[in-house]
């Protein structure tokens, strides 16, 4: 991916061309095999090349941080799935289940799935390791790759990042806010200004009772519906509200709205929600539209939206979503009234939105020390010597394949590294080493035993001396 503009994935061929083996002849008369190409990569997917690391070494070092504060404990999902898991606990009229997920049949005949969510496996874990007898609410979280084939454009990928977070075993409103303040953080720590859209569905009892008046309302207006919507009357009526078709904007502002049919269970629960988000001073807004494309949501569901979306990223500005999920764990065979809470963040959609805020992390190494070896003698014992360096923690960089020190004190110059240490033939025979000072060019002969120890002290007294001079200029 470059690291300037955001990628808009080229379409490729769904499935890579066979790979040719044409025989020809060569100079010497015989047959010669072709160069094959190699086969691209899948539509929708990609690599993620070193140049963008520094902005994903960011991100984990923000989900670390985040989760340690709050007490989330780290868990690991596998990859695939029994397909049931999905059906039943994502919803089988919903996109993901109906539409975009890879499915297959193992040799064994098994129905399985890649992972498209990390929820349903959340729910599956909890109940399967007997979680619900550890002190409630079990709180995990997860950064995991997800697999969903859908039509990739800008921010839309068949493998992508989630980082999630599930608060299981409460039904307490605090722990609603807790998950939205976490993902709130998580992108303003990374630099972007985002605004929560916050909703209720209510409990299952109170939402057939709205659902039952929404569809009255859009069977009332059916001719004014897209055929896209006319099936979502049927199958998903809810998702009417989000509906993006032509004409729905009008349609949507007459239709009646969720927040009046909220039973009184799920209304003291919102309120305490946007209590705790407003004492937190987390920016949130109001939308009777949200309603998250999966069954299993109840009360609160909320999207993280960018706050001033501008060019390419507008149009992917959901950066996460989550929400409250009470029935789940009871539906998969869990305890009755086990409740939840989680979200998840997209991690493409995040560094979309960093790159385009200007905000992306210097991902330049900065060494400490460099390490240069003369001959092959150095070069052999130069290894052991550079694993001291690290095992130290000192950050040392190294061009162990270049044998000429020029050429090494070139690269050690354009990672601007404050020392260098030389080991030639002769330092070798004699147990010492060169420390070379990369700013003044003074260079002193030490013992090779304490080279660590005497590199680091030198690193100290130019640290003293840069900051002596900082502070004389000021
Ligand atoms: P969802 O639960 O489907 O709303 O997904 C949560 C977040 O994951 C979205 O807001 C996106 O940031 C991200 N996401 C979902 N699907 C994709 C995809 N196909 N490619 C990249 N990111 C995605």
């Amino acid at each position: 991916m470059p690291s300037k503009t955001a990628p808009v994935p080229v379409p490729k061929p769904e499935v890579a061309k066979p790979v040719e083996k044409v025989a020809e002849s060569g100079a010497s008369g015989k047959p010669v095999a072709k160069k094959s190409k190699v086969p691209e990569t899948l539509r929708g997917f990609r690599d993620i090349l070193p140049d963008e690391q520094a902005v994903w070494d960011k991100m984990d070092e923000v989900m670390r941080s985040l989760t340690r504060a709050y007490g989330f404990g780290r868990i690991r999902l596998p990859a695939l799935e029994q397909t049931a898991l999905f059906e039943r606990g994502v919803g089988k009229d919903t996109d993901v289940v109906e539409k975009e997920m890879f499915t297959f049949t193992d040799q064994g005949g098994v129905r399985m799935t890649l992972r498209p969510e990390g929820t349903a496996s959340i729910a599956r874990a909890y109940i399967e390791h007997g979680m619900l007898n550890q002190p409630q609410p079990v709180k995990l979280w997860y950064v995991e790759q997800f697999f969903r084939h859908e039509r990739p454009q800008a921010g839309r990928y068949r493998q992508f990042w989630q980082f999630g977070l599930e608060s299981i075993g409460s039904d307490d409103p605090v722990l609603d806010a807790q998950v939205i303040l976490m993902c709130e953080r998580f992108c303003k720590d990374m630099g972007l200004d985002v605004t929560v859209h916050v909703n209720s569905l209510g409990t299952p009892v109170s939402r057939r009772a709205y659902v039952a008046e929404l569809v009255k309302y859009f069977k009332a207006n059916k001719k004014k519906l897209s055929e896209t919507d006319q099936k979502r009357l049927v199958k998903n009526p809810l998702r009417l509200l989000d509906s993006k078709e032509p004409g729905m904007e009008e349609l949507k502002a007459d239709a009646p709205q969720m927040i009046d049919y909220l039973d009184d269970e799920s209304k003291q629960h919102f309120m305490k929600v946007l209590e705790y988000l407003d004492e937190a001073e987390v920016p949130y807004a109001l939308n009777p539209y949200l309603v998250r494309g999966l069954d299993y949501y109840t009360k609160t569901v909320f999207e993280v939206m960018l706050t001033n979306p501008t060019g390419e990223e507008g149009a992917q500005s959901a950066l996460g979503g989550g929400g409250r999920y009470d029935g789940l764990i009871p539906l998969f065979g869990g305890r009755e009234g086990t409740s939840a809470v989680g979200a998840a963040l997209g991690l493409e959609r995040i560094l979309m939105a960093v790159r385009a805020a200007g905000k992306m992390p210097d991902s330049k190494r900065r060494a400490q020390v460099f390490f240069c070896q003369l001959g092959e003698a150095a070069r052999r014992k130069g290894l052991k010597i550079y694993e001291k360096f690290r095992e130290a923690g000192i950050d040392v960089a190294e061009a162990f394949s270049k044998s000429n020190l020029k050429a090494q004190l070139e690269v050690a110059d354009k990672l601007k590294v404050p020392i260098a240490v030389i080991l030639g033939q002769k330092e070798v025979l004699d147990g010492t080493i060169i420390i070379r000072d990369m700013e003044s060019g003074a260079q002193e002969i030490v013992d090779v035993e304490k080279v660590v120890a005497l590199a680091s002290k030198r690193l100290q007294e130019q640290n003293v001396r840069r900051e002596e001079k900082a502070a004389k200029m000021a």
